[in-house]
């Protein structure tokens, strides 16, 4: 709840920042959330507006939850009505800017009512209450430390061709050719990401024609999420500044690998790690068995979270590197869980899911991966051996493959007393509501029909 006292104290704190950032040249303020369906919304505001804003909020109405995956509203979701209104209020400790040189800065947003009580449905908020009660120190909390990092997939090219989709930057997979082809390109936007005070640790070609990949740094659960909004805005921005249609579509065209969103995370216990120098398989500790084999349980009702598109589960096939196995392994890129072992720097031990996609929104898929795995230390489950290989060929009889469908995903997502509880009722029944409208929606269209609706996500009309 804000109540005055606080909302008081927010507008005298945005008071306080406001001429350190007039001074850095910054005028307008971009205040985002983003949906149920992954898309990022957003207010403008001059920023000379701020301690007003930082109080009272923008309005914005409950319906944009039911905006879909090409911005139509079904009308048979819940939140498809006229009425109501909500403040997004500027997270002030994530203000940064956005775009220096035309003064656009940029901050997460929160929704609350209009008497200050949070927004059950706020996605953000619900990873903030998830954060808090994992991290916090016992018997409060789980007392577990979280780092958590993405890395984006993306292409850059523009419709057309017998792909549907061409290149718009030459040059093999993984290769310097398509370094030095892209170099103003990649140059401009690790400015803009410098610009913009957003840390990261790779940026190379991927290897699927004309796709990029950026790792950002880890951070806790919160400000990975963040971290990715804003990047991606960046990416469109310096994409669309050098005459470049991107798209984080998880699939362009059929023939070509798709855009994933890896999640990567590591976890402590009082500075120790949990996924690496212990006894288990793998170098687990006991109790990261526990969290690898109660997320790998969880994994069929997470994907919804992972993965919002129908499109999505077309990437999510053997040996396009998406992992769609509901299996582990050490350093097996065909496994949903990918158990990364201890860097030489000392770079922790680290689980990647490699399942999810940019069509996911981060605070869902973020608050449902620490609800999943405070569920996975409260009730320890035997942690099933590592595949090694191609689970398509090593483990053929036993790997389970995930829900082939997002109809099918969703079966397990409704299921799921640990996402029912952790989110709420009315978070979860209304998430369910939106991937129901998606899959509504893909039953209309041919194969061919639905990868085009979505070819240059989240640009729809592109
Ligand atoms: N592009 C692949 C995907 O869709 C991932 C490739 C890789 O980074 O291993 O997830
Ligand atoms: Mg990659």
């Amino acid at each position: 709840m804000r109540g005055v006292e606080q909302r008081e104290a927010d507008a005298r704190q945005a008071a306080e920042r406001l001429p350190e950032l007039l001074a850095r040249g910054l005028r307008r303020l971009a205040i985002t959330f983003v949906n149920h369906s992954g898309a990022v919304l957003v207010k403008g505001v001059p920023l000379e507006r701020l301690p007003q804003v930082a109080r009272d909020g923008v309005g914005f109405s409950p319906v944009a939850d039911a905006f879909g995956a090409t911005g139509l509203i079904d009308p048979l979701q819940s939140l498809a009505r006229p009425d109501g209104d909500l403040r997004l209020v500027p997270v002030l400790d994530t203000i940064q800017p956005l775009d220096p040189d035309t003064g656009w800065a940029w901050a997460a947003g929160e929704r609350h009512h209009q008497d200050g009580r949070l927004y059950a449905l706020d996605q953000r908020g619900f990873c903030r209450r998830q954060q808090t009660t994992l991290t916090q120190p016992e018997p409060a909390g789980s007392g577990l430390g979280l780092t958590t990092g993405f890395e984006i997939e993306w292409m850059v090219g523009r419709p057309g061709g017998a792909d549907g989709w061409q290149a718009a930057v030459a040059g093999g997979p993984y290769g310097t050719d398509r370094l030095i082809e892209g170099l103003d390109y990649l140059s401009a936007l690790a400015d803009g990401l410098d610009a913009a005070g957003l840390p990261w640790l790779q940026l190379h070609p991927e290897y699927g024609s004309g796709q990029f990949e950026l790792s950002l740094a880890p951070g806790e659960p919160l400000q990975a999420a963040d971290r990715l909004v804003a990047a991606r805005l960046v990416i469109q921005r310096i994409s669309s500044r050098f005459g470049l249609r991107c798209s984080f579509s998880p699939m362009l065209a059929p023939d070509l690998v798709g855009n994933g969103g890896h999640l990567h995370l590591s976890a402590t216990r009082e500075e120790r790690p949990l996924l690496g120098g212990g006894s288990g398989a793998g170098g687990l500790t006991a109790e990261g068995e526990a969290l690898v084999a109660g997320l790998l349980e969880q994994l069929p009702a997470l994907l919804p979270l992972a993965c919002s598109l129908n499109v999505s589960f077309l990437r999510l096939a053997p040996g396009r590197w998406a992992a769609p196995f509901q299996v582990w392994g050490v350093e097996n890129r065909e496994a949903a869980l990918r158990l990364i072992p201890a860097g030489p720097a000392g770079e922790p031990a680290q689980l990647e899911l490699k399942v999810a996609d940019l069509s996911a929104n981060p605070y869902l898929l973020l608050g449902g991966v620490m609800a999943a795995i405070g569920e996975a230390l409260r009730q320890p489950r035997p942690l099933p051996a590592p595949v090694a290989g191609d689970p398509a060929v090593t483990a053929a009889d036993t790997a389970r493959r995930l829900p082939l469908s997002l109809a099918d995903a969703l079966v397990a997502f409704r299921g799921s007393p640990v996402l029912r509880e952790a989110m709420g009722e009315a978070l979860h029944r209304t998430v369910a509501e939106a991937r129901e409208a998606e899959v509504r929606r893909g039953e209309e269209l041919s194969q061919a029909g639905l990868i085009a609706s979505t070819r240059c996500w989240p640009l729809s009309g592109g």
